[in-house]
């Protein structure tokens, strides 16, 4: 069975406070049960203190990028290793938002997969077709390109520390979700890619979360589904008010799945 996996990515919000308040209350909600993973991902700045306000609990901790070298002469970059050091248990590569407006291509995502999986850090590894691609039948054809070079030399083996976020890009920050039908087709997609790619063990063992506008009243349709196991979450991990019921959505999901 494949826990589910909630993660809230704060892209470039919150500030200092405002997210240490948010990570302890996610911390006190979360506390050390593990029926579901839950992690944040704050802005690179507020790691550390996050990472102290969510003191002994479960939650994990993610980084929003990563840049591939170790170190060197890379004026804005952050090493796997410097996440790492201060506590990282995952990196988010391959948003919808990097590839976009900062020109992550599959082979850079590839070299960045590759410098997390060297530091043994968790890789969330984000998919996504946008609008004008899914409605000229363009989804699958765009999921197989991004995973085919995303992944490219990774091994099995590997596997064990990679999720896959299925994000259409068309459904993030815009309120409008992909249905859950929509979802699992995709995601059985995935699947099934993986199979042929690795073997059905790896298949059966990578989780795939669902990201794009996720929200307490969508969050149990979306994570009933078979191959949905989880949820990358942007606008509604801004709250407590908001996040906390998808987490429980998730909860009760583990439950029944
Ligand atoms: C995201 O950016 O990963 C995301 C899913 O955002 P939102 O939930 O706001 O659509």
């Amino acid at each position: 069975m494949r826990r589910p996996f909630v993660a809230g990515n704060w892209k470039m919000n919150t500030t200092l406070a405002g997210g240490q308040q948010l990570a302890a209350a996610i911390a006190a909600e979360v506390g050390s049960s593990t029926t579901v993973d839950v992690a944040v991902c704050p802005p690179f700045p507020y790691l550390t203190a996050v990472k102290q306000s969510l003191g002994s609990s479960s939650v994990g901790l993610g980084a929003q990028n990563a840049y591939f070298a170790k170190s060197g002469a890379f004026t804005g970059e952050v090493a796997v290793g410097m996440l790492k050091e201060i506590g990282c248990n995952w990196v988010v590569l391959g948003h919808s938002e990097r590839r976009q407006f900062f020109g992550d291509t599959d082979e850079l995502i590839n070299k960045k997969i590759n410098a997390v999986l060297a530091e043994e850090l968790g890789v969330i590894f984000c998919v996504g077709e946008l609008l004008a691609e899914r409605q000229s039948n363009q989804t699958e054809a765009v999921l197989d390109k991004q995973l085919t070079g995303g992944l490219a030399g990774i091994d099995a083996a590997h596997m064990a520390k990679i999720v896959i976020a299925y994000e259409p890009v068309w459904a993030i920050g815009t309120g409008v979700t992909a249905s859950p039908a929509q979802a699992e087709s995709a995601h059985l997609f995935i699947r099934q890619w993986l199979a042929k790619r690795y073997n059905q063990g790896v298949a059966d063992g990578v989780r795939i979360q669902y990201g794009g506008s996720v929200k307490a009243d969508n969050a149990q349709e979306l994570l009933s589904q078979p191959n949905v196991d989880g949820a990358l979450v942007g606008g509604a991990s801004l709250t407590a008010e908001q996040f906390l019921p998808i987490i429980r959505a998730a909860v009760q999901v583990a439950g029944s799945k």
